[in-house]
């Protein structure tokens, strides 16, 4: 193993005042962003990004995802390259670190190489990653799919916002959907650097986990097809209620997480309705849930319970039930050598570590099907995420990037 550099340190303030001037692009209504992909604020940060890597004298592509590249060159440059990376889009009242931290650290990283110097044996290509919130174009995680060869380009591009809008016009109308192709490329790892999510590494204080595999997670999109009509004249046994079957769904959905809590989690986190006016019974009302569990029997055990209830659902509210969509991830297992480089960079600086599993999902999720992969969290304040509220601290913040510095360096000149 490479000795992973421990005299070399990120400029941490220089990377503070990068991400405090990401955090000014697209700000929210109360301190975090609302920067959803592929809107004019999502563009601004790109061209931002894209400004930031060519001042470092990288070459930056963009693929027909609209996933950004920027490659320093290596030593032996026909190398597969190590990739470095994250998200810059966020929810819709959304913090200023969640996936913004993992491509930032990237940035800073080949800053740090420029400034002392380093040429790296293998190119490390730092990558922003279209869409993983999936907020506006559901579902997460949607480029880096792609970019595994799970799911396809034109899949990607005919996916629709909450307002009808094409997610491949939308990147055409904002200038990234580039020439690249979509994956298919030979990669030697990929390094993802994350806020934690939850308060576990806060309580234990961490300053690095190291992310040994994730909880398994199964979502559905649900819809319900029912009858417009007067909510008045409309006698009771005549209704077909979107609304009342999807209302019926979700509280049995929420009952099958109460079985399984504290491990295991149901959420019902979005619902459409149409015409949802006063005085009109609903004809379409579609819905979002997931269902999350350690052990990937027992989400498969709660899908199944959760499709019984949308049967069910769908007789009581006297409506016809559909699931159009589902996707799931979680059981991926990460690369053990990338992980262990990266206990070996926390051990040689002396930085708190430790194992953890993650909860939320993560385009490492998917890029560890085609390539060793470590995701490593960060610590973040009372474990606040998708809100506007998400904060970190300073100092474990900038250890966790010099250990993530370490580990990136060592595997690209391996
Ligand atoms: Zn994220």
């Amino acid at each position: 193993m490479t000795d992973p550099r421990p005299n070399l340190s990120i400029d941490a303030d220089r990377f503070w005042s990068t991400l405090m001037r990401s955090a000014e692009i697209g700000p929210g209504l109360s301190g975090g962003l609302r920067r959803l992909a592929l809107s004019d604020s999502d563009k601004e940060m790109r061209d931002q990004f894209v400004a930031w890597c060519k001042e470092l004298g990288c070459t930056v592509s963009v693929d027909a995802a609209g996933s950004i590249f920027a490659r320093r060159a290596g030593r032996e440059d026909d190398l597969p390259p190590v990739f470095v990376g994250s998200h810059l889009d966020t929810q819709a009242a959304g913090g200023r670190f969640d996936g913004i931290l993992g491509v930032l650290s990237g940035l800073e990283i080949l800053r740090t190489l420029n400034d002392n110097g380093i040429t790296t044996r293998r190119p490390i290509e730092v990558v922003n990653w279209t869409n993983e919130e999936g907020a506006r174009f559901a579902p997460p995680m949607a480029a880096s799919c792609v970019f595994a060869g799970l799911q396809t380009i034109e899949w990607l591009h005919d996916l629709k916002d909450d307002d009808g809008i094409r997610f491949g016009d939308e990147l055409e109308r904002i200038g990234y959907l580039g020439d690249a192709p979509v994956g298919g490329r030979d990669l030697d790892s990929y390094f993802e650097l994350h806020i934690e999510q939850d308060s576990l590494m806060e309580e234990k204080d961490k300053s690095v986990g190291v992310v040994t595999g994730g909880y398994a997670s199964h979502a559905l999109t649900c819809v319900f097809h029912g009858e417009c009509a007067h909510t008045g004249p409309t006698e009771m046994k005549k209704r077909k209620n979107a609304m009342i079957g999807a209302a019926y769904f979700l509280a049995a959905v929420n009952d099958i997480g109460w079985d399984y809590e504290p491990v295991g989690r149901t959420s019902a986190s979005r619902m459409q309705i149409w015409p949802n006016k006063f005085g009109i019974l609903p004809e379409f009302t579609e819905v979002t849930v997931d269902m999350r569990h350690l052990d990937r029997n027992k989400t498969d055990e709660m899908v199944e319970k959760t499709r019984a209830a949308l049967a069910e659902a769908g007789k009581k509210g006297n409506v016809e039930v559909e699931v159009t969509a589902e996707w799931t991830f979680g059981d991926e297992v990460f690369d053990p050598d990338c992980a262990a480089l990266v206990r070996g960079a926390a051990e040689a600086r002396g930085t708190s570590c430790m194992d953890i599993k993650s909860i939320a999902g993560h385009d490492a999720y998917y890029i560890s099907r085609i390539a060793p992969t470590a995701l490593v969290f960060s610590p973040c304040v009372d474990g606040i995420t998708h809100n506007e509220a998400e904060d970190v601290k300073f100092e474990p913040t900038i250890e966790a990037v010099n250990v993530f510095f370490d580990a990136v360096v060592a595997r690209a000149d391996r």
